[in-house]
C-alpha cells in the first residue's frame, strides 16, 4: 500500500473518502477524527513518536455530496479494472483493449456487467468464443461501479490496502474479489 494515503470513514463507519496522511493527522490532532486502523509507519521526532493510521473515522456524521453519475466509456472501464487483465492478471497501463466476455456475435451486450480490461494476448486468443470455448475464466465478476467515488478507489488498486477492504462494499473492492481474500 502507499503509506501516505488515508481512507477516511463517515460517522458511519461508511467510506467517506481518501486523504493525504498528513491531512488524517491533522482531523486527528483537531479532534474531528479517531484512529481506526494504523500503519506501521511512525513520524518521529525528538520529543514524541506518531504512528501514521490508514484509516480514520469522522467523530461527526457529513453528509455526501450527490455523486455525479459514471460515464460508461473505456476510460471508466479501465479504471474499474485498474487497467488489469481480467483474464491473466497483467497489468497493461494505457495499452490495454475492451473485451466482450459474451462476445457481441454471439448477442454479448455492451455493459458495464458484459465488458472487461483485456491484454492483446488474452483478447487475441480469446476471440469470439465464449469463456468456456476458449478455455479462459474472469479473475472477477465484471459489475457497474457504485459511485465514482468507488471507482477512484479501484483505480489506485496498488494503494488499496489490507485494512482498508472491512470498510468497502464487496462489489467496491476489487482487491478482495480478485485475491479471493
Ligand atoms: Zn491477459
Amino acid at each position: 500500500m502507499d503509506p501516505g494515503k488515508v481512507l477516511i470513514l463517515n460517522q458511519t463507519f461508511e467510506a467517506f473518502q481518501v486523504c493525504s496522511a498528513r491531512r488524517a493527522v491533522i482531523l486527528l490532532f483537531m479532534g474531528k477524527a479517531e484512529r481506526v486502523e494504523d500503519t506501521s509507519r511512525v513520524l518521529r521526532s525528538p520529543s514524541t513518536s506518531f504512528v501514521l493510521p490508514s484509516v480514520i473515522r469522522l467523530q461527526r456524521f457529513v453528509r455526501r455530496p450527490v455523486q455525479p453519475s459514471i460515464a460508461f466509456n473505456k476510460k471508466n472501464i479501465l479504471k474499474r479494472d485498474a487497467h488489469t487483465c481480467q483474464y491473466c492478471g497483467r497489468n497493461g497501463g494505457e495499452r490495454m483493449t475492451i473485451d466482450h466476455v459474451i462476445p457481441k456475435s454471439l448477442g454479448g451486450r455492451t455493459v458495464w456487467e458484459n465488458v472487461v480490461s483485456a491484454c492483446r494476448p488474452c483478447n487475441l486468443k480469446k476471440g469470439n468464443k465464449p469463456l468456456g470455448e476458449a478455455g479462459m475464466h474472469l479473475l472477477r465478476r465484471p459489475n457497474k461501479p457504485l459511485s465514482a467515488f468507488y471507482l477512484g478507489i479501484l483505480a489506485h488498486a496498488a494503494q488499496r490496502c489490507e485494512s482498508w477492504s472491512k470498510y468497502l462494499p464487496v462489489e467496491a473492492d476489487g482487491h478482495a474479489l480478485m485475491g479471493g481474500r
